[in-house]
């Protein structure tokens, strides 16, 4: 379904990136793999996805939170894939802490890496797409774009930014062949979500797992996790025709978090 086309998904080394990744190359998408990680095992991640697919899989290891190396990310992108038709906006960390005590260099970091590296990766992107009248922006957001939890003030504002910026830049390009929409997702088992569960085990003398069950069961109704293929489903879906006339949207997927 996406044969000759091409994709820049930020933060694709692990967890949700490299589901979405993965689910794009299966469809015949060349990827640009970004994000940190052992070199040895971010190069064994990319022959296997280019292997496995047969589709052209490049890496790139640009940090998110320096604007001038996401210029450089979106321009070696669309030179060595031949075009940048897709942007995942998914990098991303947490931190955990009360307001008062909040780091503001961590503040200062989770709003550079999520919030304004998608506006730099996105302005970048957008001409490459104007070029062709065709593009698709995802921005894997969280369910924390639609409410807040405590504890995670940093998180919580850039997931609520990145729902601004997915507005706007739909409207700008309604009409234009390019759609931008968020994803949404509750809890998904990644290495970001299995700090907390640690924390979580640890605070209430439990196992990994019951504190699984714990933080599950206090926000997500289904008692299930989200899993990084069903978000990559989710994102081929968004890429694909059926969804051309779905613009500037949250799209949660979230065992029914947010229905509450
Ligand atoms: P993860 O830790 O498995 O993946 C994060 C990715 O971002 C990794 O590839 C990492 O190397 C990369 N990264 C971190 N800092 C970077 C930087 N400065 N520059 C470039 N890359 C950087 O975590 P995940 O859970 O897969 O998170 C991916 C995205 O999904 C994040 O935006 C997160 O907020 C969002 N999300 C996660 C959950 C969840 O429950 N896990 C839920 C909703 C939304």
């Amino acid at each position: 379904m996406l044969q000759g086309k091409a994709a820049l998904v930020t933060g694709s080394t692990s967890g949700i990136g490299l589901g979405i990744a993965r689910a794009l190359a299966a469809q015949g998408c060349a990827v640009m793999l970004n994000g940190f990680g052992d070199p040895g095992e971010i190069e064994t991640i990319r022959a296997d996805i280019e292997r496995q697919h047969d589709v052209q899989v490049a890496y790139n290891g640009a940090d998110l939170s320096r604007p001038d190396e996401i210029a450089a990310l979106v321009a070696a992108t669309a030179e060595q894939l031949g075009s940048l038709d897709i942007l995942v906006n998914n990098a991303g960390i947490q931190h955990t802490a009360p307001v008062a005590d909040f780091p503001a260099a961590m503040w200062d970091k989770i709003i550079a890496i999520m919030l304004t590296g998608a506006f730099h990766a996105i302005r970048h992107a957008l001409p490459h797409m104007q070029a062709k009248g065709w593009g698709r922006i995802v921005n894997p957001s969280s369910v924390h774009g639609l409410v807040a939890s405590v504890h995670k003030i940093a998180y919580v504002s850039a997931k609520h930014g990145i729902m601004g910026l997915t507005k706007t830049v739909a409207l700008e390009m309604a009409g234009h062949g390019i759609t931008c929409n968020a994803i949404n997702p509750g809890f998904v088992r990644t290495e970001l979500v299995q700090a907390q569960i640690d924390d979580r085990a640890q605070k209430i003398g439990a196992s990994a797992e019951e504190a699984a069950r714990d933080m599950l069961s206090e926000k997500q109704p289904s008692l299930d996790f989200v899993t990084p293929e069903q978000i990559g489903a989710l994102c081929v879906f968004l890429c694909s025709d059926a969804a051309a006339q779905i613009t500037g949207v949250p799209i949660p997927i979230d065992g029914g978090w947010t229905a509450q």
